[in-house]
């Protein structure tokens, strides 16, 4: 017996899937399986799409806001008193620095916090109209939403998913990745300890062509929160069309880090490398772009590659870790085919991209220069630790490359010049954009993709006024 949970939580029961295929957890700085979890059939999809559409009936829909907020509460408690837990998993099993695990798991307590004060805050409008006689909208939720969730943050995504459709009245069937369910199944945990009714949330690992695909086609979901990659998102919106279910999809990325002469560039260069190598560059706002201006080119690589060499690579549970493994073999793979084909096209790869000693996921950070805007690891989202540097001369023409890409999603501009980052970030074709940081994600504020990198918006009120429908009521005089 493990000292956490490994089976499907469906209906306030603790369940061994019939999944002939149990899901092998791995640690990836060891390369050793330490659990086995159960995987869930198109069978316990659907009962838990059943619980799940009851527990929205029976009460939690019509639930009075105030013990909604109560409930929602506690659970950000238990998510607080368990950071350490929660973190110690996480690293295990997706191989991050265990400081970033526990602001993470810190995180998402404070992302459940937030959602149970916002309930008081999710009204409608009184619309006067033409007609005369008394208008005003509802926002109602929706019945049973489906989060599909990635490897790469499992339990904070999983929060931004959970928590504002909860908040807003819904009940929500959690499908965590294949390779990372251990604190998707932790949360379900905490919210029965929290005293969420039976059913509210229910937490069913799998894979995404069996339990995932149920999912999303289950009659009862009315709409899939996926985060994941756009061809996954791809097959999510086709697979959502027939029913018209909605859908918010958080997609891939290939965020430009734009630094102007007049910036504080050698802060830049000091700070760029932890905004694509956090988390191993598994991270979809990653800023693996880099437009440099000529005239600080040479030596911002010099301080870049400098700063890079210095982080700190190794086991993630030591305190000073600043990068870890990556999450699996195959992922590394990937990212090693970009650095080799850039090395076979004549690219330069000024440090990195080469495996330390020992066993576990790991690759040194690879710093790539000379990049055409052709070449695959210019135009292609990694999710490894890998770089690109460009150096521009003229800004509408280095604004033509930043938005000749089919995504959208995050990005940084370096300039003391505040008309000018404020002009650039306007014409930047991305969902967030930074002005001298590296901060993409706020819990207050929405966040997502234009283009290829998503459809709507998590966090913020946007994240849980896109879980309900508008119901326009009239009163007639
Ligand atoms: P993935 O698309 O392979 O998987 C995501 C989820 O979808 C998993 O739970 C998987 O089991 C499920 N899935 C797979 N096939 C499915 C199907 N046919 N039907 C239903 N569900 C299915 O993504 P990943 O490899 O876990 O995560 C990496 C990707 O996620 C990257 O592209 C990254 O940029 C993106 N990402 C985006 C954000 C964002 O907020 N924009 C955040 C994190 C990760």
């Amino acid at each position: 017996m493990s000292d956490f949970p490994t089976q499907l939580l469906i209906n306030g029961q603790w369940l061994d899937g019939s999944g002939a295929k149990r899901l092998a957890i791995v640690n990836p700085a060891t390369e050793e399986t330490f659990a086995e979890v159960s995987s869930a059939t198109a069978d316990e999809i659907g009962q838990a799409a059943e619980a799940g559409q009851a527990a929205f009936e029976s009460g939690w829909r019509d639930m009075p806001p105030g013990e909604r907020t109560r409930l929602l509460r506690n659970l950000a408690k238990r998510i607080h008193e368990n950071v350490e837990t929660l973190a110690q998993l996480e690293t295990r099993n997706v191989g991050k620095p265990i400081g970033d695990a526990r602001w993470e798991a810190d995180a998402g307590a404070k992302v459940f916090d937030y959602y149970a004060g916002a309930i008081g805050h999710l009204c409608g409008q009184t619309i006067p109209v033409a007609r005369g006689g008394f208008d005003f909208t509802l926002r109602q939720p929706m019945g049973v939403i489906a989060a599909i969730t990635p490897w790469n943050f499992p339990f904070l995504i999983a929060c931004w998913k959970v928590a504002p459709a909860l908040a807003a009245g819904n009940s929500v069937v959690l499908k965590p990745a294949s390779l990372t369910p251990l604190t998707a199944l932790m949360l379900g945990q905490l919210a029965q300890e929290a005293g969420l009714p039976d059913g509210v949330l229910q937490v069913v690992p799998g894979s995404g062509s069996e339990a995932g695909n149920a999912l999303a086609t289950h009659p009862l979901v009315r709409k899939i929160g996926f985060t994941g990659s756009t061809e996954v998102g791809a097959t999510i919106m086709k697979l959502a069309a027939d029913d018209i279910k909605r859908v918010s999809l958080e997609l891939g990325g290939k965020s430009p880090n734009i630094v102007f002469a007049d910036a504080d560039w050698q802060r830049a260069a000091a700070e760029s490398p932890m905004s694509v190598f956090a988390n191993t560059g598994q991270d979809c706002c990653a800023r693996s772009r880099m437009f440099i201006e000529q005239s600080v080119f040479d030596g911002f690589v010099d301080q870049f590659v400098a700063a890079t060499e210095s982080l700190k690579i190794g086991n993630p549970m030591d305190e000073a870790t600043q990068v870890g493994p990556m999450v699996s073999a195959p992922q590394r793979e990937l990212s090693e085919s970009y650095i080799a084909g850039a090395r076979d096209a004549g690219r330069e790869i000024r440090t990195g991209g080469d495996r330390p000693n020992g066993g576990g996921f790991y690759l040194n950070p690879a710093v790539v220069t000379g990049v055409e805007t052709e070449d695959r690891a210019w135009r292609e989202e990694i999710f490894g630790p890998v770089v690109c540097l460009r150096p521009f001369t003229d800004e509408t023409e280095m604004l033509r490359e930043v938005n000749d890409t089919n995504f959208g999603l995050s990005g940084s501009v370096w300039s003391n010049d505040l008309s000018r980052a404020l002009r650039v970030a306007r014409q930047v074709e991305s969902g967030v954009i930074s002005i001298n940081s590296h901060s993409s994600v706020h819990t207050e504020a929405p966040f997502g993709g234009f283009k290829r990198s998503g459809l709507g918006r998590d966090l913020g009120m946007s994240a849980m006024e896109a879980c309900t429908e508008v119901k326009n009521i009239y009163v007639g005089e």
